[in-house]
């Protein structure tokens, strides 16, 4: 592989570029017109705009991007996360341009895309599954009789579904009309298909995936857990590896776990299997994303493995160079994904420029990042700005390092979830490895930065008025009297 295309944008396109670079292979961005002084267009060997703003008149141009592709010699399609990364008509047709597609085979993104088809790929291998109906709902009184067997809260969810999106909570009989129609509606605007089914609602659960990584040659290995419980919106925000909680034998049975579900649909490359763990450490498999996740390098971090390296030395056909007991966890490593959205007001999105923008350096400290200072955040993408990774030899050093760095770190400009961050590691439950998916909800509010904001607020005025103070004894020299002055001049 010569030259790799990434149909992307943002920290993620110039991420995968970094690593195809130092692997001596050369690199193409697209951009669009509203990302024409973006980082990852001019780190790239050749950059090609690819039409307006909006994504579905660029980034989601599947044939045009080909057709670049095609037209600059291209060997290889990275689609990054996101995007196309998911679109099994885009790997194929990427593959049928004779270009390599930089991830699993279309069928494997084809079957893990539904979350229905998912189940029923996995119910052969007995993986785990939260209890509830494995096909989409069409007769609501069988429903409702399932429901009621399983017990309320139950979630409906879309099949179809990505992002927390056509997820509805059903307290009771008397809403599941009401929230079905709202799942349903939610489904057909966001993914075009309304199919959905009911699983149990888990009452306090936790988010753990298993990273998996397959070669061509039938090698499939796990390279252990992230734990994604920091949520909101059913989105994460902070994530870490390993899991606070998970022991040995969980982590093992989970790995087994998830490399059957890749083994199940033939999977190729590095892909995420995702599960729920209740309090009892029971784990239930969620579903498999078929793409980079936005929080691997908490699992380089810990492994030591480029997982950009190893997916194109998979596409390349290569043999994994490990085995399974070849692979170790070191330290810890927890990320924050830096939002450019305001947690004091219900993280909606904040858009502006970045009029400053400088982050800490030194080790233990990971960066990946998709802007500069000055830039604009545009309004028309995923308002990650950067995830911010610190590392170090265990839970409790790498918390304080983030810490550290979040304090040191200058955003200003827009509203960030920097402060939520700062929230998030130094909360007792956060710290001592007890929380779920609800921390939000439950220890989360607005007033808890403000409250932060305001004692360093006060701190600082009070160092302001220490250092004046100490100005004002510094210049207590005696005063000279003018007519001296005078004289001396
Ligand atoms: P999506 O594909 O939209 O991200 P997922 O199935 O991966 O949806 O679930 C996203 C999040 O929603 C999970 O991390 C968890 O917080 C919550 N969730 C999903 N299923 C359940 C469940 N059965 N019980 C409780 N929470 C759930």
């Amino acid at each position: 592989m010569k030259k790799i295309l990434v149909a992307n944008r943002g920290e993620i396109a110039l991420r995968v570029m970094k690593t195809a670079r130092k692997m001596g292979i050369k690199v193409v961005a697209i951009y669009s017109e509203a990302d024409r002084n973006a980082p990852h267009v001019r780190f790239a060997d050749e950059a090609i705009c690819i039409g307006p703003a909006p994504s579905k008149d660029s980034y989601l141009l599947g044939d045009k991007i080909i057709a670049v592709a095609q037209s600059l010699q291209v060997d290889g399609i990275h689609p990054g996360y996101g995007f196309l990364s998911e679109n099994a008509g885009f790997a194929k047709a990427v593959t049928e341009a004779g270009i390599t597609f930089i991830g699993p085979g279309p069928s494997a993104i084809e079957v893990m895309g539904s979350k229905l088809a998912a189940k029923e790929a996995v119910k052969a291998y007995g993986i785990p599954m939260v209890p509830g109906v494995d096909e989409a709902i069409e007769d609501i009184p069988k429903a409702k009789a399932v429901a009621a067997e399983i017990g309320y809260p139950i979630l409906i969810k879309a099949s179809a579904g990505g992002g927390g999106k056509g997820m509805r909570i059903v307290e009771q009989e008397s809403e599941f009309e009401d929230q079905m129609q709202r799942a349903i509606s939610e489904a057909v605007s966001a993914f075009g298909d309304g199919s959905v089914f009911i699983e149990k609602y888990i009452g306090s659960p936790r988010h753990i995936e298993i990273q998996v990584l397959a070669d061509q040659h039938g090698n499939t290995f796990h390279l252990f857990e992230r734990e994604c419980s920091i949520q909101r919106r059913h989105q994460k925000v902070v994530e870490e590896a390993p899991s606070a909680v998970l022991t040995p034998e969980v982590r093992n049975a989970m790995g087994e776990a998830a490399v059957k579900v890749a083994q199940a649909c033939d999977y190729v490359g590095a892909g995420t299997v995702e599960f729920l763990i209740d309090e009892d450490l029971n784990f239930y498999f969620l579903e498999m994303n078929t793409r980079l996740q936005v929080e691997h390098p908490v699992t380089e971090l810990i492994t030591g493995l480029d997982l950009v390296e190893q997916q194109i030395r998979v596409a390349r056909g290569e043999v994994l160079s490990f085995q399974q007991e070849d692979l170790a966890m070191n330290g810890h490593a927890v990320e924050l994904r830096i939002y450019a959205e305001d947690p004091m007001d219900n993280f909606l999105p904040s858009i502006g420029t970045l009029t400053r923008y400088r982050s800490p350096e030194g080790e233990g400290i990971r960066l990946d990042s998709g802007y500069e200072e000055g830039m604009e955040i545009p309004i028309h993408y995923d308002p990650m700005i950067a995830k911010l990774v610190t590392y170090a030899e265990d839970r409790p050093a790498a918390i304080q390092k983030m810490k550290e760095v979040i304090d040191a770190f200058e955003l200003e400009g827009i509203a960030s979830t920097l402060p939520f961050g700062r929230f998030v590691v130094e909360h007792e439950a956060f710290t001592s490895g007890k929380f779920d998916t609800h921390f939000v909800k439950h220890y989360f509010q607005a007033e808890n930065i403000k409250e932060s904001q305001k004692e360093e607020a006060s701190v600082a005025a009070a160092l302001a008025a220490q250092l004046l103070a100490e100005h004002q004894r510094q210049l207590q020299v005696p005063t000279i009297p003018s007519s001296d002055w005078r004289q001396k001049r």
